[in-house]
Parts: structure tokens; sequence; C-alpha cells
């Protein structure tokens, strides 16, 4: 998914990394001759990539953000028949949920990421900020979701 850069910073080796709105770091490094991305040495060139985006590869596979994050109650708490539907468009920028069920199986459908995966008790999906996804209930299912922001 593509994520708007905030900033950059550097990490323990001293290598630089974007910031993205998303919550996750991306390494941009320059390395020539491989990887040459001369204008992250200087902080002009760094202030240049402010607000355009790069493809976050986290976000796709659906890791928890790096970043804090901070439980914003109420959770939603959802009891589905076997084959309802629980449509859900994607949470405001900066909000990541967490599908959590309790109990039951579903089918978890994110159409962007052409993710399909089966969820099943004590499972904890992580959902990244915008990102429209919808459940499949496959057996009675009961859960929650929460939801955190980022700060
Ligand atoms: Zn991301």
């Amino acid at each position: 998914m593509q994520r708007t850069i905030l900033g950059f910073g550097r990490d323990a080796e001293g290598d630089w990394a974007a910031r993205l709105a998303c919550g996750h770091n991306r390494h941009v490094r320059h390395r020539p001759p491989f990887i040459n991305r001369p204008w992250v040495i200087h902080a002009a060139g760094r202030a240049s990539w402010l607000g355009r985006s790069f493809d976050c590869l986290r976000c796709d596979r659906l890791e928890w953000p790096v970043r804090i994050l901070e439980h914003r109650p109420p959770d939603e708490v959802f009891n589905l028949d076997c084959n309802d539907e629980l449509p859900r468009s994607g949470a405001p920028n900066r909000y990541w949920q967490k599908i959590e069920i309790e109990s039951g199986r579903a089918m978890l459908f994110i159409d962007t990421l052409q993710i399909e995966r089966s969820l099943c008790p004590g499972s904890v999906t992580a959902i990244p900020p915008t990102l429209a996804f919808h459940l499949l209930a496959l057996t009675t299912v009961r859960g929650r979701i929460r939801s955190y922001r980022l700060i």
C-alpha cells in the first residue's frame, strides 16, 4: 500500500529509514553502486521527499507497526450467524484495528491485497489504516474489533 512519508530517522547501524504515516519504517539506504539514493544523505534531499509516498510492504503483510499505539475503546463486539458477513470500510488514517475471534471460525477477505485468511479462536489479526475488509462467518462467530491510534 502507498503510505505518506512523514519524516526520516536513523537506525542503530546509522542507516536512514523513512517514517511512514502507517506507523512503519522503511529503509532508504544509499549504498552505491547497487542502491543509489544520494538524496538521503543531505537534509535538503530528505526534506524534498516529505509528503511523497512509498509502497509499504509491511502493511501488505499486515504487520503490527513499530511506533507506539494507544488503545481507543469502545471495542466493537460482533456476533455472527453462519454465512453472515461483516463488511468494514477502512479505518481512518493513523488508526489500526485488531480482529480477535473468541469462538467459531471466519474467513477474512482483504480484496485490495488479495488476502483470504481463515480466522479461528485465539487468532488476532492486524488491519492497517484505511484498508477495507470483510468477514464471512463459517460457523456462529463471536469476536471483537479493537481500535488503536498512532501517537
Ligand atoms: Zn505500513
